[in-house]
């Protein structure tokens, strides 16, 4: 009596689930199960009726593009790889998510594991890699132990390792744990953790597609971008860009977490609304009324109530000041102080950045001085407009995207929020009730 089934649930039959489509559904520590729910045949696929070259236009016409925030189009990373000089070249797979609130690659390495891996070992072929590499954060122990599992069984099925389907192909994949930092998920600062030293970014005029490991060609992609890519050679580009909006193609999973009644991971077609996120799939607020999303972790900013009914898409999303970033999506209600949010965010990044750079190093560590003094009481006159003086100085002058994007939550905060830093430093009043030490005020 008390059976429900899953078809019958919204949080689940509202979602389009390409990404997740093993998750729960297969043992992830056992490789027949994936082949049976059709795991492999995207690499038959590729190895056995397909050139690089055509699996490179096939990724490029599906319009696939980077899940791991910076949106790049997958398929032309791919070709740029291919053409780069020098060898050995390398694949490697970013899976140091580390955005607060954010579990999708957690999720689908703990289990899928086999569907990255299938994803890899299609890139390989299509750059001509013969050796590959996850980076996974230390953080994730279950993660990595899964994909050990899944790597020795790989090989033991013919699907990695030497004559991959006696198809004449070698890759291998090795793996590497990460330390903690968040801006190891930067793409060369992730190269150098991997080469054994300190995970600090380079200049970006330097493309890790070129010079990467060890200074030579490496195809760089995320987890969630891996796990389309057997589905897009198994179905065709022209499946994967049935989905979607003109510039965004393809489905995208979000970690819907907060103030919202269904927490969990969403997987919904591109240009969806937040509305249908935030209300159809996730219920709804749980108490309070709707305020804001952060989307895109410390590195996005918050989208107002609104702003409920735009498309969710890499453009929409920058439009509105935010940022798709790796799919984190932070719902708050009215009980939410936007300016301690900004401040909570800031705090995280001046923990996480580098120190390299000045712009960043001191930017981040004033920034977050003027938000605690606001939060405090201590707020003064003219605060709102230095914030948004030095958040354009950090933004311009930062050599990573760490401080190129970390002024974002207090730009998105001020932008749609200003009254709540005008009530806190005029009124020394928190709207939201969260500030305590402005109670003795
Ligand atoms: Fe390091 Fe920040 Fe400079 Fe990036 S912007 S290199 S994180 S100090």
């Amino acid at each position: 009596e008390k059976f429900v089934r899953v078809a019958d649930i919204p949080f689940y039959n509202l979602q389009e689930r390409v990404v997740l489509r093993n998750i729960g559904h297969i043992d992830p520590t056992d490789i027949t199960d994936a082949i049976a729910a059709g795991g492999y045949q995207g690499l038959a696929k590729a190895l056995g009726e397909m050139t690089p070259a055509e699996i490179i236009e096939e990724v490029k016409s599906s319009g696939l593009r980077g899940r791991g925030g910076g949106g790049f189009p997958t398929g032309l990373k791919w070709q740029s790889c291919a053409k780069a000089e020098g060898e050995p070249k390398y694949v490697i797979c970013n899976a140091d998510e580390g955005d607060p609130g954010a579990y999708m690659d957690r999720s689908i390495l703990e289990g899928d594991p086999f569907s990255v891996l299938e994803g890899m070992t299609i890139a390989a072929y299509a750059v001509g890699a013969r050796h590959g590499f996850v980076y996974v954060r230390n953080e994730y122990p279950l993660a990595v132990v899964r994909l050990v599992g899944a790597i020795k069984q790989a090989k033991q099925y013919g699907l990695l390792g030497e004559n991959i389907l006696g198809l004449g192909f070698d890759f291998d994949i090795k793996i590497s744990t990460g330390a903690g930092a968040f801006v190891c998920g930067e793409s060369t600062a992730l190269m150098r953790s991997l080469e054994g030293k300190v995970g600090r970014p380079r200049a970006k005029y330097i493309h890790t597609v070129e010079h990467g490991y060890r200074d030579k060609p490496s195809n760089l992609n995320n987890v969630e971008t891996f796990a389309n890519v057997p589905m897009i050679i198994k179905n065709g580009a022209q499946w994967f860009a049935s989905m979607g909006t003109a510039t965004s193609k393809g489905t995208k999973v979000f970690s819907l977490v907060g103030n919202v009644k269904n927490t969990g991971l969403v997987e919904v077609p591109m240009g969806a609304s937040l509305r249908h996120i935030v209300y159809d799939v996730g219920g709804g607020t749980l108490k309070k009324a709707f305020k804001a999303v952060q989307s895109g972790g410390p590195s996005g900013g918050c989208i107002p109530a609104s702003m409920l009914d735009i498309p969710v898409d890499y453009e929409k999303l920058v439009e509105t000041g935010a940022m798709m970033g790796s799919g984190g999506m932070i719902v708050m209600d009215q009980d939410t102080c936007m300016v301690d949010v900004a401040r909570y965010f800031l705090e995280f990044l001046q923990e996480e950045s580098c120190g390299q750079c000045t712009p960043c190093r001191e930017g981040i560590k004033r920034l977050l001085q003027i938000l605690t003094d606001i939060c405090q009481g201590r707020g003064r006159e003219g605060d709102i407009e230095l914030l948004q003086e030095l958040s354009a100085t950090v933004k311009e002058l930062s050599l990573c995207g760490l401080g190129g994007s970390a002024p974002n939550p207090v730009l998105s905060t001020i932008r749609y929020f200003r009254d709540e830093y005008e009530s806190h430093i005029r009124d020394k009043f928190c709207p939201a009730g969260v500030c305590k030490e402005l109670f003795q005020y």
